[in-house]
């Protein structure tokens, strides 16, 4: 399993893009960041996209959602193969919405017919298999409506799991369990973060009771060091095995 990391900064942060992340050049995890340019600096296209998830609808999450769809849309020849987008309850209303806003009922129009994505809603406890990754969902706690962190797992086990935007909550602390790799949210760094982030010391108790997982944090303010962490960084990208093959 390989994660690219296309977007590693947090909402209004300058030291990197809004959230995305890339799984095997197939599975985008949140759509903040400039996809359609960065996933060429990744070697793929948006076209090779067959499973996009949302955690929840913050602007830096979702906001570059229009234009991916867009590109599919009018992507000539058509973009092969089915496009499944899952997330909270409302994320078909939602994404329709970004698009109407964005480009009006047209293009909305052209991604509905051309592009045709299928929704799959996602909530607490969901476990299914989409697009060939076995897909664990766990409701955290944020400054929104509902959100999600999420566990990827593939065929050969490995597996990697996102915080998406979250407090300390239960939810959190389950989605972390069995993951090799966690892609966590370190909004702050000297103290509690307002808005429903964790903060450095969060993260490290995190650490603490995780051993086997290996910390990625992202969603950052700005750069910084956590002894134990790996620290995202813009088009990072990371090869995951499985620790249990
Ligand atoms: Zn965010």
């Amino acid at each position: 399993m390989r994660l690219t990391v296309l977007g590693s900064g947090s909402a209004f942060s300058t030291c990197g893009c809004n959230a995305g992340y890339l799984v095997d050049g197939r599975v985008l995890v949140d759509c903040g960041a400039p996809v359609p340019a960065l996933v060429r600096r990744a070697a793929t296209s948006v076209h090779a996209l067959t499973l996009i998830l949302l955690t929840h609808f913050h602007a830096d999450h979702s906001f570059t959602l229009p234009t991916i769809l867009g590109a599919r849309a009018f992507a000539d020849p058509p973009a092969p193969g089915t496009l499944v987008i899952g997330g909270p309850v409302g994320t078909r209303e939602y994404v329709n919405r970004l698009l109407s806003v964005g480009y009006g009922s047209h293009i909305r129009h052209e991604v509905d017919t051309k592009v045709a994505p299928t929704y799959v809603v996602l909530q607490d406890g969901s476990d299914v298999e989409i697009a060939g990754y076995r897909v664990q969902s766990h409701a955290v706690v944020h400054s929104t409506g509902p959100s999600l962190a999420y566990r990827l797992t593939d065929a050969d086990r490995a597996s990697v799991g996102f915080s998406g935007d979250s407090e300390m909550c239960a939810g959190l602390r389950r989605s972390i369990a069995g993951c090799d790799l966690y892609v966590c949210e370190c909004t702050g760094w000297d103290g509690p973060s307002p808005g429903g982030h964790l903060w450095r010391d969060e993260v490290a108790s995190l650490m603490a009771a995780n051993p086997e997982t290996r910390f990625l944090l992202s969603h950052l303010s700005e750069r910084r060091h956590l002894p134990g962490a790996l620290v995202a960084h813009d088009l990072l990208s990371l090869e995951i095995a499985s620790a249990t093959r």
